[in-house]
């Protein structure tokens, strides 16, 4: 049936050999795998979205899940944000988009990057809502919608301070204007980004809100305008207008570290990977690239299968701290490409096959991505969106194991001759 599709057989023997893994239990049956995995808690997704969207209220809530949902899994994540009352969901790319579409979601889903024109077809063809700032475009996309007899609905971007993907008060009031009525196209929102959202309700972020509230005056007619992500969302009041994009506040983060520990927001991920080997070294032997750790005693190290490119950053070497049964064991030498190793010495009865927890919570415990970013010298942002497609996320659902993702669902397609030499 298949003879003729390389591609098809394959995946059909790929589903087949998905299909006799059960979703329960299934970290179990994978034992024989490498090593290390993400758990994704949905529940605690769940609840964030519910708080966000009472902290949102009466704004609506479009859910950010570019970038894999930050390294959660965007499918699972974005249905689960759907299925807990997001109004909308936010990516950067059609790509992105298109794989939503492809898990069964038939969500609004707003482009906050910028679209190109190649990609007109695609957009109107998956019903995305793409943010466009060209009046070339917006011809484009008024040909095929009324073409298709549907109405393509579009955002429009004001530059008020980042300097990076608006159009400044006029070149937008032109735009809007010049394709208010054109067939087919309805323009829904107005938005702009804040640069200094983190550092609170500044004078320069005042004065973003300013000049959206500006552009409004001017384009009234649109019926919403946004501009908070998850730091004014949840620090400044006045930044909800009637909608908000949340992004890091979905996957349990607070964008200021520390600033409101009684938000309630609940961490989704966790990240995972097991003993699969002691060492026992001497004092004065040295553990991985360069030799920089030293044992200055008797050391035991453990092995894991846990390393920079997985997500696990290589400035974390020496640095950070995993957790072994629930006790914090430091990282020895240098984090390598596949695996990393960690000193156990002090921790009682450590055994191979012993799970090891990279982010989250273990026992009383938890390293989580603040703690990582700060000592990496990056944002907890990256860290989560670094947890690499190598790496097999399980989404957990009342304790349970209910679906999973890995990276031989991403399989390749064959490119047609003249595609394939244009690159
Ligand atoms: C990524 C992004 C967001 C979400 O930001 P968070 O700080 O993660 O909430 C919102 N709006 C735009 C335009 C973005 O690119």
């Amino acid at each position: 049936m298949y003879a003729d599709d390389p591609v098809a057989a394959h995946r059909s023997r790929v589903a087949a050999w998905y299909a006799r893994i059960p979703y329960a239990g299934a970290m179990s049956e994978r034992r024989g795998g490498r090593p290390v995995w993400a758990e994704i808690d949905l529940d605690a997704l769940a609840h964030n979205v519910a708080l966000l969207i009472a902290h949102a209220r009466p704004a609506r809530l479009w859910a950010v899940v570019k970038a894999n949902a930050y390294g959660h899994g965007a499918v699972m994540c974005a249905r689960t944000a759907v299925e807990a009352g997001a109004a909308g969901l936010a990516v950067v790319c059609v790509d992105e988009a298109e794989e939503l579409r492809a898990g069964g979601i038939d969500a609004p889903i707003l482009l906050v990057g910028q679209a190109d024109m190649s990609e007109c077809e695609r957009i109107v063809g998956l019903g995305l809502t793409p943010t466009v700032c060209s009046m070339q475009m917006m011809l484009a996309l008024s040909r095929l919608a009324s073409g298709r007899g549907v109405t393509q609905r579009v955002h429009v971007e004001l530059e008020s301070g980042l300097n990076r993907n608006g159009l400044p008060l006029d070149a937008l009031v032109e735009l809007a204007e010049g394709a208010r009525r054109l067939p087919g196209i309805e323009i829904e929102g107005l938005y702009t980004h804040l640069a200094a959202a983190e550092e609170g309700d500044t004078g320069f972020t005042q004065r973003q809100r300013d000049a959206l509230e500006e552009a409004h005056r001017r384009l009234a007619w649109i019926p919403s305008k946004h501009i908070a992500a998850s730091a004014s969302l949840l620090l400044s009041p006045s930044m909800r207008f009637d909608a908000v994009r949340a992004g890091l506040a979905l996957y349990g983060y607070h964008p200021v570290p520390g600033a409101d520990p009684n938000v309630g927001l609940r961490r989704v991920i966790t990240l995972k990977t097991r003993v699969t080997r002691l060492l026992d070294v001497a004092a004065g032997e040295t553990v991985g690239y360069g030799r920089t750790w030293e044992a200055r005693r008797p050391s035991k190290i453990a092995l894991l299968m846990c390393g920079y490119a997985d997500g696990f950053r290589r400035s974390l070497s020496n640095r950070a701290q995993v957790l072994v049964r629930g006790q914090r064991a430091p990282i020895a030498g240098r984090i390598a490409m596949d695996m990393c190793m960690a000193d156990v010495t002090d921790v009682p009865n450590v055994a191979v096959d012993d799970e090891a927890v990279i982010m989250g919570t273990q026992g009383g415990e938890t390293v989580d991505a603040d703690e990582l970013a700060e000592l990496a010298g990056t944002i907890s942002w990256e860290i989560l969106a670094g947890v690499s497609a190598r790496v097999p996320r399980f989404y957990i659902r009342g304790g349970s194991a209910i679906a999973r993702t890995t990276l031989n669902e991403r399989l390749p397609v064959p490119l047609a001759a003249d595609v394939a030499a244009s690159r």
